[in-house]
């Protein structure tokens, strides 16, 4: 079998769950969006819901539908995009809790389910989703929703002003309504109690990755060696020839490349590890294929490690110029994920 074996550890999964519900005194509700950050929502959503989580966020109502059958009956599902033009039949046959993002979504939803629940998303400073304090303003007083929510655009920088900016239009916003509030993501779990409020929604901290310091890792990735060949001094490997032979060269060639989320941008500059022994990877990424330098283990491996004990998905994250999330969401399709 070609095909790249991503290990997700379960217990991890809860433990990090568990790690953030305890950093707040309120309820904790879970990010699941895009597959369960690559990792396979359904597997994600069990464990979460096993661990106690109670209400699921995802991205759009089609996620949302996936994630009910998974779930069955209970729990909330809340999507950010919020009420769509077509996304009403969705919204009703899978009890989805739309977060209503605009003037336009809110009459949408009054008109097409009246009576159905969902919750408001506020817009206090990122300029992405939410509405304006404005528009929010002449509705406020009469909204019911299940939960008002922001987000914060630099929760991964505690010292950043714009957090206590984007806190104290929050609270303007919202002070004295009544309503059930949900602000902080991992970062502001992180910031303290005042970003806490009624609820706090992680996505990234529960898949181990930063800002989330104390997350255990999640995920691990193996890659079988398809092939292995010895050059001689001199030979080159790859698309464009990047990476010639020093000397006598063993090279494993890997399958998985970037068709499978291992970007472009670590070519010949990422490690993969064979138990404890780091091997570099010489010459480009190629779509499905990878090519390890392995000169000096003392046997051809039969897998290779690139996530796992020795490195985290935010360290291969570094050599893509990227974040852990661009890592975990570009986790293909093609690897069996294994729990
Ligand atoms: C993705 C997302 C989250 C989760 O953020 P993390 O940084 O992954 O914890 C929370 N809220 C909103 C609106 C999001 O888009």
């Amino acid at each position: 079998m070609a095909t790249g074996t991503l290990h997700i550890d379960r217990a991890a999964l809860a433990a990090n769950w568990k790690a953030l519900d305890a950093m707040s005194a309120v309820e904790t509700a879970a990010v699941v969006k895009a597959n369960g950050y690559g990792l396979g929502i359904e597997l994600v959503a069990e464990t979460l819901a096993a661990a106690g989580a109670r209400s699921f966020f995802v991205a759009t109502a089609e996620e949302g539908a996936r994630l009910r059958a998974a779930l069955g009956h209970g729990p909330v599902i809340a999507v950010f995009s919020g009420h769509m033009a077509g996304d009403t039949a969705l919204i009703r046959d899978h009890v989805l809790t739309p977060m209503l993002n605009s003037p336009e979504q809110w009459t949408r939803h009054a008109e097409t389910l009246p009576g159905a629940p969902y919750g408001v998303q506020l817009d206090s400073g990122m300029n992405r989703l939410g509405f304006e304090p404005a528009d929010w303003a002449p509705i406020a007083g009469e909204a019911r929703p299940w939960c008002a929510i922001s987000h914060l655009a630099c929760a991964d920088e505690p010292d950043h002003p714009m957090n206590a900016r984007q806190l104290a239009t929050f609270r303007e916003m919202t002070d004295g309504l009544g309503l059930k509030r949900c602000f902080a993501n991992t970062g502001g779990v992180l910031l303290g109690a005042d970003y806490h409020f009624d609820m706090t929604r992680p996505g990234i901290g529960l898949y181990g990755g930063l800002p989330f310091e104390g997350a255990r890792p999640v995920v691990r990735l193996d890659l079988p060696v398809i092939q292995v060949r010895d050059l001689a001094a001199g030979e080159s490997v790859g698309y464009g020839n990047t990476w010639t032979a020093p000397g006598p060269t063993r090279i494993a060639t890997v399958s998985g490349g970037y068709a499978d989320g291992i970007i472009r941008a670590m070519s010949n500059k990422i490690r993969l590890w064979s138990g404890d022994v780091p091997c570099p990877l010489v010459g480009r990424v190629s779509m499905d294929l990878l090519t390890i330098d392995v000169t000096h283990l003392p046997e051809a491996p039969e897998a290779l490690t690139l996530i796992g004990p020795h490195q985290t998905v935010d360290a291969v994250a570094d050599a893509a110029g990227t974040i852990g999330y661009e890592i975990l969401t570009s986790l293909g399709p093609r690897y069996r994920r294994a729990a």
